[in-house]
Parts: C-alpha cells; sequence; structure tokens
C-alpha cells in the first residue's frame, strides 16, 4: 500500500535518511527540486507545506508575490537511487500562501482536479493511462547556442551518425532499422536493463523494454498503466530513471521528440480507458470490441486533436516528428491496425478490460499532468456532446490517394497553428475549473515569447542549404 504521513515520518526516523528532496513539475513539465534535512519535516509540513521562493520557476508566480508552500504528497515516497546519501524523494502540491489554496497554476492539481471532475460528470470513476515514452541515448550534443547559426552536431552511441571514434566497427543500424535486431546491433540492452530494474525497485511496474525503430540509440520502456495523476507521477521518475542511468554510464538522453533528420522521433502514444464500478466503459459490440462511449471519446479526441496539441505536442520540435513516413499520425482518423492514424484501438487481447484507445499524437516533451488531464477533458466532451468520430479508416492513410487523404483533417504543421488553435477551442478544457483561463494564457505566452520567438529568430542551418547561393 502506500504511505501516509505516518509511515513518512517513522521512515525517515527509523531509516538511515540523510536528505529529503522535494520536487514539483514547472508550467513547461520540467522536474525542479530543493532538499531539506529531515528534522525540517513533521506532520505539519504535510497539511501546510514547506515554503520556497516560486519567482524564478517557469511559469509560476511574478517576483512581487513569490512565496510559495509545497505540500508533499506521502503516498509518493520513494528513495533516489543515484545519490551517494540516503535521499527520499517526494513529490509535493503547490499551495498559495496567500489563498490558503492550492496553486492553480500547479501541474498536478489540474490533473487531480480532471480526476474529480471525471467522477462529477457520473461517466466512470477511474481513468487509466498507458504511455509509452520513446526516447534517445546519446553519447552527447554538442550544440552552439550563442551565436546565430544554430550549429550543432551529434555523437551518437550507435550507427551511422557521426560515430566520433571513426572505427566503422561491426554492423551499424542504418536509420529506420533500429526495431529490433539483437546486440551488437542494439548496444544499449544493459542500459535499458538498469533503468527497468531502478524503476521495479521504486515501485512502477514495468511490462518491456525495446530497442526502436529509429538508429542512434532509440529506447522504449513500457510501464503498466495506472490513474491518471499517479501516471503522470511515474512519467516524472522515468525521465529522471532514464536521463540518470545514461549520465551514469557516460551517455546522455533525450526526450526531444525529433533529433534526427530522416529517421523516427520519439513519441509518447498514450493508452486509456474509462473505468466505472469496476466496469470498463469503453468494451462492447462495435467497431473493433468498442462500446459508443468509447466511439464518442474518441470523436473528442479528434475534434479538439489541433487544441489538444498544443499542450500533448508542445514544442517547436514536436511538428518536425508529425510528419509523413515515421509512424508518427498526421491524419486525423481512427482505426483499429492502422499506425497511420491519430487514434488506434489496439486488438492484442480480446479481453474487455484491455479495451482502450491508443492517442499517438503526443510526444515525450509534453507536461504529462497537463497532458493527460487534456485528453481526459478531450474525450469526456466527446462523450457528453456525443460526438460522432465518423468512419474508420483502415487504409494506410499515408497510401490513399491525395483527393482522399484531403478529406481527412490533419494534424497541425506547426506549434503555432496549435496554440492559436487552443485559443480558439479552449472551452472543452475549462470545463468543472479543470484548467483555468489564467493557466492557459500564461501557458501560450509562455510558449510564444520562450519557444516560437526565440526560433523564429534564428537562421536555421538548413537556410544556409538553400538561401547561402542566392
Ligand atoms: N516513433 C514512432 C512515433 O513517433 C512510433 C513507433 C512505434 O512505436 N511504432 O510515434
Ligand atoms: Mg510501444
Ligand atoms: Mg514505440
Ligand atoms: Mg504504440
Amino acid at each position: 500500500g502506500y504511505a501516509s504521513p505516518d509511515d513518512v515520518l517513522r521512515m525517515i526516523k527509523d531509516g538511515e535518511i540523510a536528505m529529503i528532496d522535494l520536487r514539483f513539475t514547472d508550467l513547461p513539465g520540467l522536474w525542479q527540486h530543493f532538499s531539506v534535512p529531515p528534522r525540517a519535516i513533521s506532520a505539519d509540513s504535510f497539511a501546510n507545506g514547506i515554503g520556497f521562493d516560486g519567482s524564478s520557476i517557469r511559469g509560476f508566480q511574478e517576483i512581487q508575490e513569490s512565496d510559495m508552500l509545497v505540500v508533499p504528497d506521502p503516498t509518493t515516497a520513494f528513495l533516489d537511487p543515484f545519490t551517494e546519501a540516503p535521499t527520499l524523494v517526494l513529490i509535493c502540491n503547490i499551495l498559495d500562501p496567500a489563498s490558503g489554496q492550492p496553486y492553480s497554476r500547479d501541474p498536478r492539481f489540474i490533473a487531480q482536479k480532471a480526476e474529480t471532475y471525471l467522477k462529477a460528470t457520473g461517466i466512470g470513476d477511474t481513468a487509466y493511462f498507458g504511455p509509452e515514452l520513446e526516447h534517445f541515448v546519446f553519447n552527447g550534443v554538442h550544440y552552439d547556442q550563442g551565436t546565430n547559426y544554430g550549429y550543432y552536431e551529434i555523437d551518437a552511441v550507435e550507427a551511422n551518425w557521426k560515430a566520433r571514434d571513426g572505427t566503422g566497427l561491426g554492423h551499424k543500424l542504418r536509420p529506420k532499422e533500429g526495431y529490433f535486431p539483437v546486440p551488437p546491433s542494439d548496444t544499449l540492452q544493459d542500459a535499458r536493463t538498469r533503468m527497468v530494474t531502478l524503476l521495479e525497485r521504486i515501485g512502477i511496474e514495468v511490462e518491456a523494454h525495446h530497442h526502436e525503430v529509429a538508429t542512434g540509440g532509440q529506447g522504449e520502456i513500457d510501464m503498466r498503466f495506472a490513474t491518471l495523476t499517479r501516471m503522470a507521477d511515474s512519467v516524472m521518475i522515468y525521465k529522471f530513471v532514464v536521463k540518470n542511468v545514461a549520465r551514469s554510464r557516460g551517455m546522455t538522453a533525450t526526450f526531444m521528440p525529433k533529433p534526427l533528420f530522416g529517421d523516427n522521433g520519439s513519441g509518447m502514444h498514450v493508452h486509456q480507458s474509462i473505468w466505472r464500478k469496476d466496469h470498463p466503459i469503453f468494451a462492447g459490440d462495435g467497431y473493433a470490441g468498442s462500446s459508443e462511449a468509447m466511439r464518442y471519446y474518441i470523436g473528442g479526441l479528434l475534434k479538439h486533436a489541433p487544441a489538444l496539441l498544443a499542450i500533448c505536442a508542445p514544442t517547436v520540435n514536436s511538428y518536425r516528428r508529425l510528419v509523413p513516413g515515421f509512424e508518427a499520425p498526421v491524419n486525423l482518423g481512427y482505426s483499429r491496425r492502422n499506425r497511420s492514424a491519430a487514434c488506434r484501438i489496439p486488438m492484442y487481447s480480446s479481453n474487455p478490460r484491455s479495451k482502450r484507445v491508443e492517442f499517438r499524437c503526443p510526444d515525450p516533451s509534453c507536461n504529462p499532468y497537463m497532458a493527460f488531464a487534456a485528453m481526459l477533458m478531450a474525450g469526456l466532451d466527446g462523450i457528453r456532446s456525443r460526438i460522432n468520430p465518423g468512419e474508420p479508416i483502415d487504409k494506410n492513410l499515408y497510401d490513399l490517394p491525395p483527393m482522399e487523404r484531403a478529406a481527412i483533417p490533419s494534424t497541425p504543421a506547426s506549434l503555432a497553428e496549435a496554440l492559436d488553435a487552443l485559443e480558439a477551442d479552449c472551452k472543452f478544457l475549462l470545463a468543472g475549473d479543470v484548467f483555468t483561463t489564467d493557466v492557459l494564457e500564461t501557458y501560450v505566452d509562455y510558449k510564444r515569447s520562450h519557444e516560437i520567438t526565440e526560433i523564429r529568430m534564428r537562421p536555421h542551418p538548413y537556410e544556409f542549404v538553400l538561401y547561402y547561393d542566392v
């Protein structure tokens, strides 16, 4: 079972805990932390929080109103596997000391509100999420962030991507050949096993790990599904473990969606289902074993997809992944088998308890708390407004004649388009105050000013190919 405040306090007292590490997630989705000695934690900490300065946290408070509190969630306690001294990690919510209320820009609070909203609709009591996070492990990347050239060079662990030692030893994976020959083609077996071992030790159940399609060290580790907020916590732990195992072995891991031109990017397909009173409401006798509720949920995901992607594929780089030819969805349709569709209904099992929809557009650069919450809100709007998803598309969408394909709406072409779509279509997120206008405005503004504008001002390397001779 999960720990209570008393359990955690006992753990601290009895164990040889040297430090308590308090973590929370900023608006763009990175883990932030600060540490306190064990004596700083008491029963009161779990009720009234521990103070920190929130003014320099991306997307949080302005300087003049910067005092904030973290409230540790005792059920999240785990030992950091990477520290020298035993360090207990606690994932926290954020409290606004001015109002004494949960902070409205805390992504974890948004996730919790989405779960509360699901219950309030009466549609279900539990939503399960199963994300498949892909990532790359590289030796490193050398880039020049200061000047206007945007120069970079990726130093890949395996394959042809700029092998640094120049030995050209053995069989090197060619682009798109990584799924999934055994070693020595796969050079990351031990690294991924180490990642899985640590995840399981922390209490996160893993179903499988494997090399992914892209060369250069792309991998995937699949966690067993869990409830929304808990799974978002697990995504944060997953990224932490993957990055730190890579780092401890002299490499780096990245979750950026499209680091390599001409090869697959990293997606975060998200399997989702809703249960009511222990009954899987997505199972039925319709198309691919779906219920009407599931088809409406898909209708909601597809209708709101352009807006959703501002949160689920939230970087400029995300849209270099969402192009034809790399197993990433481009067309906003659904299918039982078709991996070129945005929504897939997996057919691995005929058990109604495993019936779920897989939304393939998201990528691991997202803030998982906000992304899971937003997808649930889109699906619930689908069910409440009875949004018909149309006919399934069982042909390869990439192969359709151009006229037929043009009739199917496609994913936004850029983050700028997705943010515009979010502004135009945000009502479904505001239901039940799950998202607030303030948090959406802050988010859109952050993405435009810190990411889109910053990239737009810098000449792209390929512009030199195209325009140097003009
Ligand atoms: N990497 C692909 C994507 O970007 C997915 C590949 C796969 O899991 N089949 O979504
Ligand atoms: Mg997979
Ligand atoms: Mg995959
Ligand atoms: Mg998948």
